[in-house]
């Protein structure tokens, strides 16, 4: 059976029925029909969140399938809802690029899976609706304001950082010339669109405290600079008003449920590789005032997603994980080792024994953040008892917990022994965090203790465009905020083609951009884009609805 068969297979219960679980009263919830609802910001209570375990999911280096965190996670919450724990998974919203794309949705698999599995994975409660036109309104100020005869701030337009953005691989929307067609279009520039999972308005909506605060950081958006070399903000603009009015919604977690009929929060979507990745702290923190245990899901692998959930989100939110599980495949790992993908399902000692750089030098970074790690290896139908032995073996002998994750065939009941093993590992966590850089390092010395500690590398390498980039940021006055890598996720590296454990590798910087409303700087690695395309053979060829409205196709 397909991810969407067993989705539509499953009875959910009213939405109602979900809430009074975490004993929140219907009066208190905004119903998207039957089986979502958004929940007001007053359920977060910041003494009970202080008092509830976050757990943080993340994985190993990942091959273009996905390697199950997002199962997992849904998976452990119903295994800690299984052995006796009040648990809530809480997790992103799926983007559209990715559901068209190759890896498909992003609401779990198998029996590990939140539904409404077909709305989650399209338009959901409309939030990333909301993000777009946000951030499409300030682009529409600043094209307006270049045109204006009154109240020109003298935007110079080829300084103009801002670009449009939508929730679709469209490369062709990458670079485009706007604001065509004579007097009346307005003063022609070039410019783009970013793909809605990776706007800064997306990141802000993420790291928001409140209304007031997501106001405050959409005005505080960098938008380019005028002629004569004044930066110029979006509460230049005065856009932020309404910027936060059309996310008056969206900032609100939204409650959906699992398989097993247990709570989950989906909330706000960054990506990895070019923003935070991880949900709003909002989100986090309320579903700390419901729950004694949180699983939340960091994107991609450790070195992007663990990364910046901890030195970035946690930072500003105050917030320290528990437990961190990193999920293993073996079959990733056997790609780690040099072995093609069409051979994966394979049994190979010697390639998964190959590939096992790669898990260690994840384990080390995460290691060095000092919070307990456990490992989940995602149990796939065709590895074979020889090659769980090795892995499991491997990590005994370090001393680390490790469990088989059986939630893709069997839900909560098949993460039971990993829902007990983290409840052991996080009641032994007695401190906080140790974030890998201080906030008074130079943004240099930032990205050098990211570049070493957490990919291995030797040396950040900085392009004459980038070193010119920086001095401005540093003179502006963002020289405190945190690094927010952009960088493949296919690789420790910034060369996606080196995988398992590259080493004596120096990490260049091409260029840098900046999110002062989010608040973090943006250093870009290697080649990574803001704007995906679409592969050859897209997901959404396979997509189907028939007479009745039966969805098929949809994973
Ligand atoms: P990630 O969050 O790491 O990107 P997902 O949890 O979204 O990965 O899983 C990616 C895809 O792999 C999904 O289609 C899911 O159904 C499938 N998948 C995950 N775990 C398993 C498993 N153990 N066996 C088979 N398929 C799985
Ligand atoms: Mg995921």
């Amino acid at each position: 059976m397909t991810d969407l068969q067993i989705a539509q297979g499953a009875e959910a219960l009213h939405i109602r029925d979900i809430a009074s679980k975490l004993d929140i009263p219907e009066s208190q919830l905004e119903f998207y029909g039957s089986n979502k609802a958004k929940l007001p910001l007053s359920l977060i209570d910041s003494e009970k969140a202080s008092k509830s375990n976050l757990i943080l999911v993340t994985a190993i280096t990942p091959t273009p399938a996905g390697e199950g965190k997002t199962t997992v996670s849904i998976g452990l919450g119903d295994g800690l809802n299984y052995i006796g724990k009040k648990a809530l998974t809480v997790i992103r919203e799926p983007s559209l690029g990715p559901v068209f794309g190759i890896k498909g949705g992003a609401a779990g698999g198998g029996h590990s899976q939140v539904i409404p599995m077909a709305d989650i994975n399209l338009h959901f409660t409309g939030d990333f609706n909301a993000v777009e036109k946000a951030n499409n309104l300030l682009a529409a100020l600043i094209d307006n304001n270049i045109q204006a005869k009154t109240g020109n701030l003298g935007i110079d337009p080829r300084t103009v950082l801002w670009k449009r953005c939508m929730d679709m691989n469209d490369r062709g929307l990458r670079k485009i010339i706007a604001a065509l067609g004579g007097k009346a279009g307005g003063i022609p520039r070039e410019t783009g669109f970013n793909i809605t999972a990776a706007s800064e308005i997306m990141a802000i909506l993420c790291l928001s405290n409140d209304f007031e605060d997501l106001q405050n950081r959409c005005g505080n958006i960098y938008i380019g600079d005028t002629f004569d070399g004044k930066p110029v903000y979006a509460k230049d603009l005065k856009a932020e008003g309404a910027m936060a009015v059309l996310l008056k919604d969206a900032i609100k977690p939204n409650l959906v449920q699992t398989l097993e009929a247990n709570p989950a929060i989906i909330h706000g979507g960054p990506f990895a590789n070019i923003a935070q990745g991880t949900n709003s702290v909002l989100a986090t923190r309320m579903g700390l005032s419901l729950a004694d245990y949180v699983v939340t899901e960091a994107g991609f692998g450790a070195d992007l997603g663990a990364e910046k959930f901890l030195n970035i989100k946690c930072r500003t939110a105050g917030l320290s994980p528990k437990a961190i599980v990193l999920v293993a495949t073996i079959r990733a790992l056997k790609y780690h080792g040099g072995k093609p993908i069409s051979e994966l399902t394979e049994e190979d000692t010697d390639a998964l024994k190959a590939g096992l750089p790669n898990l260690d030098r994840h384990l080390k970074s995460l290691q060095s953040f000092g919070v307990p790690v456990v490992v989940a290896i995602n149990n796939f139908v065709k590895d074979t008892p020889a090659e769980k032995k090795l892995l499991m073996d491997h990590c005994t002998a370090q001393g680390i917990p490790v469990e088989i994750s059986n939630g893709w065939a069997k839900g909560g009941e098949g993460c039971a022994p990993l829902a007990e093993a983290v409840v052991k590992a996080a009641s032994g966590c007695d401190t906080r965090f140790r974030p890998t850089y201080d906030l008074e390092d130079s943004p240099r010395v930032k990205m050098e203790k990211i570049c070493r500690t957490i990919y291995g590398a030797e040396n950040v390498i900085l392009s004459n465009k980038a070193s010119r980039q920086l001095k401005r940021f540093e003179t502006l006055g963002y020289g405190n905020l945190p690094i927010c890598m952009a960088k493949t996720q296919k690789s420790l590296s910034d060369d996606e083609k080196k995988l398992g454990r590259p080493e004596n590798f120096d990490i260049h910087i091409r260029e840098f951009e900046i999110a002062a409303g989010a608040g973090f700087v943006v250093p870009i690695a290697g080649n990574i884009l803001r704007m995906p395309g679409l592969p050859s053979s897209p997901a959404s060829e396979r997509i189907t609805i028939d007479r009745d409205g039966n969805i098929s196709g949809l994973f």
